[in-house]
């Protein structure tokens, strides 16, 4: 069987589960775990030196009420979800508050932990020292320990862990706030003639092309950015400053907005109909929220049960509309299966229906109402269009470009936490934004995968952010043309409000989808060809009217197989089960997991004699064909090889929206958000690259994806449509899709899933095996499934358990790989059967387990 692939899942494997539990990735794996382990053993004999070990079930949580601070419970960044006591001496009693971090005794080591909290009942051990406090103030406040508590526990992983994977290392390293040198224009410049400038054009021109930067933008910019765009350096910027044309300064990197970039804000719009049927709708439930105190007594009394449930009631446990109280150790309230009742909206709108518009006066309001909003987008790179909206305006954004996972600027971390910043959007990292007094949270296109992080803690920002809002009585708008149906059936049951925008702005029509059956077009044409004749029938016609085109393919590279005719044999990378994608520009084939390198073949090195065949096709080799079919019009490609450097992405959109290019292609990276009234079709070359995945939400994504590219035209007048080229054109995704039928789609959807018992009915928790050698990843999955197979005995079968099988992607960077899943009707019996087996995952030299409760990935 071969795997088609897409281009996101490639990436995560390499990024996430190598660096195993270091988000920060500075130590290797094996260190990490030889640590652990020796670490592990001396603390679980019961002769340990360290006796400050106490049992998750025995914790006692008073972070609101501090007692008499005689013991500190620490936690510590290890994967093991235990807390540990420390008493404190007397000189550091005023100093230390929950959510600090402190300098502790550790085995037999120095080590950093975070103070969850206090007790004054003795230990029935003798237990050491806090040797010092780190931090002056609580780097977690009592919601974000909450949470993190919270994560521990639902995605198995250590409280340490979580909380370490939260606070970003720029906060927890006390950094100083970096400078940077920024550029103003001056007032001469208003008086500069034509003469001068065109004089100075010729003597330097680099100089030259800053002041014209600076007639058209007259507003501060950063050097380093002034310096690339107009190629003029250092010295060159300080002649113009010397003439008196600018000013530079040195001034602290925030990249908080204090004001809008174009000028004074602009206005809101209009709200057609049903927008302000959408916000009134809002609005009033917003009002009712602030006004109740529906949910916060969990927080402030943890030992106090919450009130009844029905009407006011806070948190409903799926089914059973009885409350829980969140803080209640292994019980958690999980957001899966408990939702925030009074707070949750779907805000499900087609594309180009106007959901920014109502997202932006649903912030307004919230901010009238003196509180705060959070706005997550699937990604930052992609989403400009959203992002410039949102900025245009309110003042005091702040963007959290998290490049690399958890980490944020420290000024902006610094400006959030200290009540200077509104609205902060971000990535899915950002649901932990400091951010005092929330009242909304906006999670745009929810049904993304990218809200999972596929590193340790694995959580859903959607899951999270629901969590949050019940601690911060807070509301939460899920919006998007293609609800997850995880959502969707929470709002059929009534657990989540549903708000439908069922028309474009402007009474604009969604666009015709036609399917073309690629067997009949290899028929018919006597072999393949990437681009149907219908498809190019269409592209001809749009481009000769100046309208423009996109077309969508989720893989990139040249061709993803290098093959022999004679002997099959097929170009496989040697440290991953996956053959090598041969990426023409580079001459080279490549890994998608691992990055390796091999030189393109001509001949078969297995029979010696065939000829070797470059099979199938990604991104770069559409670009060459688009290139040989349409020379007289300029396309750009768009992926993760072509949109390397920063500000690419708007580079690249910029020239596509003004016309100096008429194709735009690419991988998923356009598959959203974009806006361009003269986008007249759409060109889905193979709808078959997720379909064919083993995933359970194949079928889903597929829908989704082509909704999604679907939407990125018919948006202007010129109206639009969509060629979807597949061959499995009678398959339900894509025939729903193409009918823009999402309630018929998620009605046959939820009928599969309810059969095969897979979420949203019951739940998920996928365990993966890791190890240098095949025979022991395989042999650790059988001895964990026997284990698992009793445990289910005992909790009277409400569990399965799928497998063990080698994963789909058996090898990774010469790991060998074997999964199971566990499935099971609710979380708790997922829970109860890790912690049955906790033993078994402890981190070990030749084994290593990972454990993602909810999973999204299953390669
Ligand atoms: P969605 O996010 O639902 O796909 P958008 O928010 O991108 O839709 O809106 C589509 C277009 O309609 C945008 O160009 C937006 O500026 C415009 N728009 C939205 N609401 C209104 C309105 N009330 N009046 C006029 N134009 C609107
Ligand atoms: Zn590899």
């Amino acid at each position: 069987m071969t795997h088609k692939i897409n281009e996101r899942d490639f990436d995560i494997p390499r990024l996430h589960e190598n660096k195993f539990r270091d988000f920060r990735g500075r130590i290797g794996i094996f260190t990490i775990n030889l640590m652990f382990t020796s670490l592990i053993n001396q603390l679980s004999t019961p002769t340990a030196s360290c006796s400050n070990e106490i049992v998750p079930q025995q914790q006692t949580m008073q972070v609101n009420q501090p007692l008499q601070k005689l013991y500190a419970e620490v936690v510590v960044n290890i994967p093991l979800n235990k807390t540990f006591h420390y008493s404190i001496p007397p000189h550091l009693r005023d100093n230390l508050t929950a959510g600090m971090r402190v300098k502790i005794p550790f085995g037999n080591k120095i080590t950093t932990g975070f103070c969850v909290g206090f007790t004054d009942t003795p230990s029935p051990y003798q237990i050491k020292d806090i040797i010092n406090v780190i931090d002056k103030t609580p780097l977690a406040d009592d919601v974000m320990l909450r949470i993190t508590k919270w994560l521990s526990s639902h995605y198995y992983c250590g409280w340490g862990e979580a909380i370490n994977a939260v606070i970003p290392p720029v906060a927890r390293r006390s950094v100083k706030e970096k400078e940077a040198l920024f550029v103003t224009p001056c007032d001469a410049l208003t008086q500069l003639d034509q003469q001068t400038l065109s004089q100075l054009k010729t003597r330097a021109p680099k100089q030259a092309k800053v002041l014209e930067f600076f007639s058209e933008n007259f507003r501060e910019i950063g050097a380093n950015e002034l310096i690339q765009i107009s190629g003029c350096k250092m010295p060159g910027l300080r002649q113009l400053e010397r003439k008196g044309f600018l000013a530079i300064q040195k001034k602290p990197q925030h990249d908080v907005d204090t004001s809008c970039d174009f000028g004074p804000l602009q206005q809101h719009l209009t709200f057609t109909g049903e927008q302000q049927n959408a916000f009134d709708v809002i609005n009033k439930k917003l009002i009712a929220l602030y006004t109740s105190n529906w949910i916060t007594p969990a927080l402030t009394t943890p030992q106090s049960p919450p009130s009844q449930g029905g009407e006011g009631g806070g948190l409903l446990h799926e089914g059973e509309g009885r409350e829980i109280n969140i803080s209640d150790g292994k019980n958690d309230a999980l957001p899966c299966d408990v939702t925030h009742k009074h707070g949750v909206i779907l805000l499900h709108g087609i594309t180009g229906s106007g959901k920014t518009e109502v997202y932006l006066q649903s912030i307004a309001k919230v901010l009238e109402q003196g509180r705060k909003a959070i706005f997550l987008v699937p990604e930052i790179s992609l989403t400009s269009q959203t992002i410039q909206r949102i900025k245009a305006r309110f003042n005091n954004v702040a963007i959290l470009h998290s490049h690399l996972q958890g980490t944020f600027h420290y000024s902006q971390w610094i400006d959030i936490k200290e009540n200077k910043v509104d609205i902060v959007i971000g990535a899915r990292s950002s649901i932990f934004a400091p951010l005092k007094n929330v009242g909304l949270v906006i999670i745009d296109e929810e049904h993304e995968n990218t809200y999972k992080q596929e590193n340790n803690p694995r959580y859903n920002a959607r899951d999270v952010a629901i969590l949050r809002a019940t601690y911060e009585n807070a509301m939460v708008i899920l919006g998007t043309a293609t609800p997850s149906l995880e959502t969707y059936y929470h709002a059929t049951l009534g657990n989540y409000e549903k708000i439908v925008l069922s028309r474009r702005i402007g009474n604009q029509q969604l666009p015709p989808i036609e399917i073309v059956d690629m067997s009949e077009e290899v028929r018919k044409r006597r072999g393949h060809h990437i681009i149907s004749q219908r498809l190019g029938y269409y592209m001809n016609q749009a481009l000769s009217r100046n309208e423009q085109v996109i077309l969508f393919l989720n893989r990139r590279g040249f061709a993803p197989y290098l093959h022999c005719k004679r002997c099959g044999f097929v170009l496989k990378c040697r440290k991953c089960d996956i053959p090598m994608t041969f990426h023409k520009k580079l001459n080279t084939a490549l890994c998608h997991y691992c990055h390796a390198e091999a030189p393109p073949l001509e001949s078969c090195p297995d029979c010696m004699t065939g000829n070797i065949n470059y099979r199938g096709f990604g991104t770069e080799k559409i670009e060459d064909e688009i290139i040989a079919k349409f020379p007289q019009y300029k396309i750009l490609r768009m992926d993760s090889d072509t949109m390397r450097a920063r500000n690419a992405h708007e580079k690249a959109l910029t020239a596509f929206e003004r016309g100096d290019v008429q194709i735009l292609l690419g991988t998923q990276m356009i598959a959203k958000g974009l806006d361009f009234p003269n986008v007249t079709l759409v060109g889905v070359i193979s709808a078959d690259t997720i379909l064919n995945l083993p995933d359970f939400r194949a079928s889903e994504r597929t829908f989704q994806l082509i909704s999604q590219v679907a939407g990125r035209t018919g948006r202007g007048s010129k109206g639009g449509r969509v060629v979807v080229q597949s061959f499995n054109p009678r398959h339900y995704s894509i025939t729903y899709a193409a009918a823009h039928d999402y309630e018929g789609f998620a009605k046959k959807e939820l009928e599969y899933r309810k059969q095969l018992n897979y979420p949203p009915f019951g739940k998920l928790a996928r365990i993966v095996f890791r190890s240098r050698t095949e025979d022991k990843a395989k042999e650790k999955s059988s001895i964990v499934t026997e284990k698992l197979k009793e445990i289910a005995k005992t909790i009277g079968n409400q569990l399965e358990i799928l497998g063990p099988s080698p994963a789909p992607v058996m090898k990774i960077n010469d790991m060998f790989r074997w999964h199971l899943l566990l499935r099971a009707q609710n979380h708790n019996s997922i829970h109860d059967a890790l912690q049955g087996i906790s033993d078994m995952l402890k981190p070990s030299k030749s084994v290593q387990a990972i454990v993602d409760v909810d999973p999204y990935m299953m390669l």
